[in-house]
């Protein structure tokens, strides 16, 4: 989608460290972290929100857990543990409309979701 801004980062039209990329998802940290490790993981097809997705694309949203996995790892958090969280549509709190996974890590989470 042209004027979606994840979507550009798939196309590499805006720079992003790219951290994963496999064959459904990437994964790059996020512009304004709210955990010392606090990255996003994204289909690199275009969802607006998770209830977009139809059955036959859950299998983007196993890779993208996946990646998690790996990504916890390299980030060396696998074993303290880390928080994921997905923000579906407005009063879920999504600001950005294109499916995305947080990875939030590196200090203890509270019982709010991203607090
Ligand atoms: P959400 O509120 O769940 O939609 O989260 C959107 C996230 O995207 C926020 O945490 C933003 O900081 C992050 N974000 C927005 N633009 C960029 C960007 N260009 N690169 C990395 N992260 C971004």
């Amino acid at each position: 989608m042209e004027s979606c801004i994840f979507c550009r980062i798939v196309k590499k039209e805006i720079p992003a460290n790219l951290l994963y990329e496999g064959e459904e998802a990437i994964a790059f940290p996020d512009v304004s972290p709210m955990a010392p490790v606090h990255l996003l993981i994204i289909p690199k097809r275009h969802f607006s929100h998770l209830g977009e997705m139809a059955d036959k694309d859950l299998g983007i949203i196993q890779e993208m857990y996946k990646a998690a996995q790996l990504l916890a790892k390299q980030k060396g958090v696998s074993e303290t543990g880390y928080r994921l969280a997905m923000n579906v549509n407005r009063e879920g709190g999504q600001s950005v409309f294109h499916v995305h996974l947080h990875l939030l890590a590196g200090r203890q989470m509270g019982p709010s979701l991203v607090g």
